[in-house]
């Protein structure tokens, strides 16, 4: 069973919301629908997507903003992320106010995530890593059979997200990429929040921040 991906840039902040799609049944999920909710809307028609669930790995505005108005409009639950994302949820008409982002409602999910999870999306299922350093609730989706993971503000290409948010600790930042997304395998894709796809194996190379040869 295969994934397809389609990877829409949304927000000022150019997130990487994604559209994902079970080949075999044609139903579907949104990643992370930060904002701009007609271009997630074009990729969908564009991939004929049947969507039945939003999945959010942190609850930051550039990532979730949209989902509240998505769920109701679109008739479908929003899994994910951590309980531990539950302060940045009731703080987000005031976080997203102060940024000048379009106003969005408090809200919250459906389901909220563990680490140890899966989440179904058709006939697929996304093994869920509780990531926390960026947010404390932080959450990575994993679909194994193809190496694939979405994993937020938590890994770029050649960079780590940020620890100076409130709950923020660059200590479990790092553990959470070296010790649970790592081990994964080299040869593992992931779709950042922002920017371009890397692997685990380029990161353990050249990340400066999570890089073997940081850690001996
Ligand atoms: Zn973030
Ligand atoms: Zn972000």
């Amino acid at each position: 069973m295969t994934v397809q991906c389609t990877i829409v840039p949304v927000t000022p902040y150019q997130q990487n919301c994604s559209v994902i799609k079970c080949d075999a049944t044609g139903r579907g999920a949104i990643v992370d629908p930060g904002g701009d909710i007609e271009r997630i809307q074009e990729a969908v028609a564009k991939m004929g997507v049947e969507v039945e669930k939003i999945l959010l790995t942190h609850a930051h505005m550039d990532h979730c903003a949209a989902s509240d108005v998505l769920r109701r409009q679109l008739g479908v639950p929003i899994e994910g992320p951590h309980r531990g994302d539950g302060f940045w949820l009731e703080g987000l008409p005031q976080a997203c106010k102060m940024a000048g982002f379009p106003h969005a409602d408090a809200f919250e999910p459906d389901r909220w995530l563990e680490q140890g999870d899966t989440v179904t999306v058709g006939e697929l299922t996304l093994d869920v890593f509780h990531c926390p350093g960026h947010t404390p609730g932080h959450v990575v989706f994993y679909y194994a059979p193809q190496h694939v993971a979405w994993v937020g503000d938590v890994l770029f290409q050649g960079s780590i997200g940020r620890t100076d948010f409130p709950g923020g600790n660059y200590q479990e930042l790092i553990d959470s990429i070296r010790e649970r997304l790592f081990p994964l395998g080299d040869d593992v894709t992931f779709v950042p929040g922002h920017g371009p796809t890397s692997t685990f194996g380029q990161e353990r190379l050249t990340n400066p921040f999570v890089a073997d040869s940081q850690y001996g």
